[in-house]
C-alpha cells in the first residue's frame, strides 16, 4: 500500500509511522536512542526498533508516515493535578498565602457559570497539549449556576486529550467551621448522586480508557470526613475509580488539621478509608512536618500517590515538598501544575524544572534531583499515581501517546555532544518558551507543526476564553455593588 505524508491530510489514521527518530527517550530508564522508528495501530504502539528493521508486514499496511527526523520523542507528560476553571482568575490575591487567597477568590468563583466552565477547561486543555501534556486531571470542586462536571469533559472529548475529571465537592463551609462560603456548599447525598451518575455515564475501566472518573471531596478544610468514607466506598463499587484531595499543603492548612479535626494525617487517613493505593493526594509539602518518617512510610507502604506542585507552593509561599525523600522512601510520586490562579500558568515542563531546581536548594545538592528523574515524575511517575499502567512510557502494547520536541528549538542549542545531554535539555534548557510540536493522543496527532490541529485554533480558544474571564469579573462587581447592606 502506498504510504500518505503525515502533512498532507487532516484525518486521523489508525495506522502511523512515526519515523527515523533522531533522539528517542522511551522513560523506561535512562538510555537515549537514535535512528529508531514507532508503530502505532489503533492507538496502541506495535513496534518500536531500528527503522531498518521494521517488519515488512507493517510496512505494506495503509499508514501515514510521520517524519522525525529533527525530533526528540518522549512519552506524553502526565499533570496529576489541576483546577481547569482557575484560568478566568490568574494573578488575583498575587501576595497571598493559601487561606487568604481561597477567600479573596470564592466571592469570585459563585459567578461561574457552565459556558465560563466550557471556554475555561477548553483554553486550560489547549495550553497543557502544546505543552506536551496528553494526560490531565482536573479537579472542579465548585458547582454554582447549573455548572455540571460534563462541561470540562466536553471540552476534553473536543480537543482529544485523555482525561481523568474529578468530581470534586465542598460540603462544610464558614458557618460550619470550614473556609469556603456557605453559598458555595453542597448537600452531600447530591454530592454523592452525581458522583455515580458520571461513573456510570463516562468511566472507562479498561485499559485504553480516554475518560477515568474520580471523585475527589476538595480538602479537610471544607469537605467533611462523612463525604470523604462515603465517596470512597462508591469508588470502590467500580473498577479503577481513584480518589483524591488536597492534603498537608502548608502550615495553616496543618494547623487546621490538629486544631479542628484534630488528628495527625495519618489517623485522619485511616478513619476516612483513604488509605489504599486508589488514593492520591495534591502538595504534601508537610508531609514530613513531624520531623519524623511516620507519614512518609505510611504514604510508601500503603501506594499512596502525591501530585508534586512545585509552581503553586512557591506563589502560595506553602513550602518545599521533601520529594526527594518521598522518592528515597518509594512513594509514588507525579508533577501537577495545580489551577491557574495560583501558577498562574499550566506547563508541565516549567514544573519539573521547578521540581528539579527546589530539591537541589532544600538539599543543597547538586544530584539530589537529575532532569531524567524528574521527567519520570512528569511521565511515568504521573501514570503510577493515577493507577494507569497503560500510558507513561513508550513501549510495545502501551498507548500511542507520545511528544515530538523541535531539536532546532533554542532550548536544545549547545546541548548536541551528546542524546543525554539533549534529553536533559528539555529541563536545563528550557527556560519556559519550549512548546511540543507534534503530540500524540491515541494514536491520534492532536498538535502538528506546534499548533493544534483540525478546527481548533488557540488564538480563537484564548479570545473565547478571555470574554468569559472578563464577564466573570462583571457578574462579580455587580453583585457586590447590588448587595443589599447589612
Ligand atoms: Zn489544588
Amino acid at each position: 500500500m502506498e504510504a500518505k505524508s503525515g502533512n498532507s491530510t487532516t484525518t486521523r489514521p489508525r495506522k502511523v509511522l512515526l519515523k527515523d527518530i533522531a533522539v528517542l527517550w522511551t522513560g523506561e530508564d535512562e538510555s537515549v536512542h537514535s535512528g529508531v522508528s514507532i508503530f502505532i495501530d489503533n492507538g496502541i504502539i506495535q513496534w518500536l526498533g531500528d527503522h531498518d528493521s521494521i517488519p515488512a508486514s507493517l510496512l505494506r499496511t495503509d499508514h501515514v508516515i510521520e517524519d522525525m527526523s529533527n525530533r526528540l520523542v518522549t512519552p506524553g507528560l502526565i499533570n496529576t493535578h489541576h483546577h481547569m476553571y482557575q484560568s478566568l482568575t490568574k494573578c488575583m490575591a498575587r501576595e497571598s498565602q493559601l487561606f487568604e487567597w481561597l477567600q479573596t477568590l470564592y466571592p469570585l468563583w459563585q459567578h461561574l457559570t457552565p459556558e465560563m466552565i466550557k471556554k475555561s477547561s477548553k483554553f486550560a486543555i489547549a495550553e497543557l497539549l502544546l505543552s506536551g501534556c496528553t494526560l490531565t486531571t482536573d479537579m472542579l470542586y465548585l458547582y454554582p449556576n447549573g455548572v455540571e462536571l460534563d462541561d470540562t469533559i466536553s471540552a476534553a472529548q473536543e480537543l482529544g486529550i485523555r482525561f481523568m475529571p474529578c468530581r470534586g465537592a465542598v460540603t462544610v463551609g464558614q458557618s460550619d467551621g470550614g473556609l469556603p462560603p456557605d453559598v458555595l456548599v453542597e448537600k452531600e447525598e447530591d454530592v454523592l448522586q452525581d458522583m455515580r451518575r458520571l461513573i456510570e455515564m463516562y468511566h472507562d475501566s479498561h485499559d485504553g480508557a480516554m475518560i477515568r472518573i474520580a471523585l475527589a471531596p476538595c480538602s479537610p478544610f471544607s469537605a467533611s470526613e462523612t463525604l470523604m468514607k462515603k465517596s470512597a466506598a462508591l469508588a470502590r463499587e467500580y473498577q479503577n475509580v481513584m480518589l483524591h484531595t488536597h492534603l498537608a499543603e502548608n502550615s495553616s492548612d496543618m494547623q487546621f488539621m490538629k486544631t479542628s479535626v484534630q488528628k495527625s494525617l495519618t489517623e485522619y487517613l485511616d478513619d476516612c478509608g483513604w488509605n489504599q493505593k486508589d488514593c492520591w493526594f495534591a502538595h504534601c509539602v508537610k508531609l514530613d512536618e513531624d520531623k519524623s518518617d511516620e507519614a512518609m512510610k505510611y504514604f510508601a507502604e500503603r501506594g499512596l500517590g502525591v501530585a508534586h506542585c512545585p509552581v503553586s507552593n512557591c506563589r502560595l509561599a506553602s513550602g518545599i515538598a521533601p520529594v526527594c525523600d518521598m522518592l528515597d522512601k518509594k512513594v509514588k510520586v507525579g508533577m501537577g501544575v495545580d489551577g491557574s490562579a495560583s501558577n498562574d500558568s499550566g506547563n508541565l515542563l516549567s514544573e519539573a524544572r521547578m521540581a528539579l531546581m527546589l530539591a537541589r536548594v532544600k538539599a543543597e545538592k547538586a544530584n539530589a534531583l537529575s532532569a531524567v528523574e524528574v521527567l519520570k515524575m512528569a511521565t511515568s511517575g504521573g501514570a503510577a499515581v493515577l493507577g494507569r499502567t497503560d500510558v507513561g512510557v513508550i513501549r510495545a502494547g502501551m498507548c500511542g501517546d507520545l511528544v515530538g520536541w523541535r531539536l532546532d528549538a533554542p532550548s536544545f542549542a549547545g546541548a548536541f555532544h551528546s542524546n543525554a545531554a539533549v534529553l536533559s535539555a528539555l529541563v536545563l534548557g528550557n527556560g519556559g518558551d519550549l512548546r511540543a510540536d507534534y503530540v500524540m493522543v491515541d494514536g491520534k496527532a492532536v498538535v502538528r507543526d506546534g499548533m493544534l490541529v483540525g478546527k481548533h485554533n488557540m488564538r480563537e480558544i484564548t479570545r473565547a476564553h478571555n470574554h468569559a474571564a472578563l464577564m466573570l469579573a462583571k457578574s462579580a462587581r455587580e453583585a457586590s455593588v447590588n448587595k443589599p447592606r447589612e
